[in-house]
């Protein structure tokens, strides 16, 4: 649909009813700020200059009863909307591509329990997930997420894309670790997801909503679980003369158990980024693996990790190389480490079976 002036104005008039004023924006600034996100490409335009498609309005619904409000508007008028978290997003999902509506969730940051029986935390999803870590950390426990982008990017960011952390090899992705979910439908529906998602009856609404990069519905609040603090956190670096023995020595120690953290980074990686960030001056495959729990268990998963790595011919490294891996680990990304403009990369994951892992590397 085509808009004009008037029905601009109209628009923004309904739209400040529903959040009120002082949280609606046309501002050319704010547009423009909700117009560039990680996204190399979005990144290279403003660098060179160029503006981004914007959105006409950008609006910050406190909670879901708000965010209905602002989806019903939209559907009325017939208005793309485009949620936006922390702006994080290294696909470009945030950039409102069609105009219309940015409905930017960073007022929905509240911590509304954190639950040490149930072991979880209820936020709104605009908090940033650093907070959620904060808040489990004052009561002894943690998260178990650690993405790069843990202290810029939103739970609901995370949600959307289906986010992964360090540790997730033992822990899980973010699809394991939330429990039940409050979903505002394109409708203006709010919806809650069950509170047991691994319930036996019917289909895991929440795996709807993950991944869907906002497309099926805006994620207004979560419980996360939370862990206790493992007893033991161990890490041992490996060198692996190639990357076909490395590959054999990961599948099989999998079989066995599940260690927190298996890093490998070929040799072109090890020879510049493992180099500069964790100090490792050797030519080969580094690997970082850790491994944490209760200490009985972790003295048992350190043997089968060492006489595995063994036959396949790796360097036991100790473990001050993984140590400084894991000081560094959400800082790799950072400026200073990696290119940044002029010179720009993207970054893609993918995931493949064992029988075609090497293929696809
Ligand atoms: C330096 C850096 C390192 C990174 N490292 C990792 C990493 O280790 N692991 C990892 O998984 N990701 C990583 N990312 C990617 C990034 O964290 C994710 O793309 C995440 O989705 C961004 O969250 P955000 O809050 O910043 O979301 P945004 O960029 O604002 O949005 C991302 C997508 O989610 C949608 N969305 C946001 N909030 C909601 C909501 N409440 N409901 C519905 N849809 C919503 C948006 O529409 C968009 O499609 C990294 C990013 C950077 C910049």
């Amino acid at each position: 649909m085509q808009t004009n002036e008037f029905l601009n104005a109209m628009i923004l008039t309904e739209l400040e009813d529903a959040v009120g004023v002082e949280n609606c924006s046309i501002k050319p600034i704010d547009k423009v700020t909700h117009s560039v996100d990680y996204y190399w490409l979005s990144r290279m335009w403003a660098d060179r200059g160029r503006r981004m498609p914007e959105a006409d309005f950008v609006v910050a619904p406190k909670d879901a009863q708000e965010t209905s409000k602002v989806l019903k508007i939209a559907n009325y008028y017939k208005i793309p909307v485009t949620t936006w978290g922390g702006g994080g997003g290294t696909q470009g999902g945030a950039i409102p591509v069609c105009g219309g509506i940015i409905l930017d969730t960073k007022r929905m940051n509240r911590i509304y329990e954190v639950n040490t029986e149930g072991m979880y935390i209820e936020c709104g999803t605009g908090a940033i997930y650093k907070h959620i870590e904060w808040a489990a950390n004052e009561v002894g426990k943690a998260t178990m997420h650690y993405p790069s982008s843990l202290t810029c990017s939103t739970v609901g960011g995370f949600l959307a894309h289906r986010g992964i952390g360090v540790v997730s090899t033992k822990y899980g992705k973010i699809d394991d670790m939330v429990l039940q979910m409050e979903v505002v439908l394109p409708n203006g529906d709010i919806i809650y997801t069950s509170p047991a998602p691994k319930h036996a009856a019917g289909p895991d609404l929440n795996q709807i909503f993950i991944g869907s990069e906002g497309t099926l519905g805006v994620i207004t609040k979560a419980q996360i679980r939370i862990y206790d603090q493992p007893e033991e956190r161990r890490f041992r670096g490996f060198l692996f003369q190639d990357m076909t023995g490395a590959f054999k020595a990961s599948r099989e120690l999998l079989q066995k158990f599940k260690p927190s953290v298996m890093r490998l980074y070929d040799p072109a990686e090890t020879a510049s980024l493992i180099k500069k960030i964790v100090g490792v001056e050797r030519e080969g495959a580094f690997m970082n693996v850790a491994y944490e729990g209760v200490k009985e268990m972790v003295d048992v998963e350190e043997k089968i990790l060492l006489d595995t790595f063994k036959k396949y011919g790796a360097e036991d490294l100790g473990s001050e190389y993984g140590e400084k891996w894991w000081e560094e680990k959400i800082t790799f990304f950072y400026p200073g480490h990696m290119m940044d403009i002029p010179q720009m990369f993207g970054t893609m994951d993918t995931i493949a079976p064992y029988g075609k892992i090497e293929e696809i590397y």
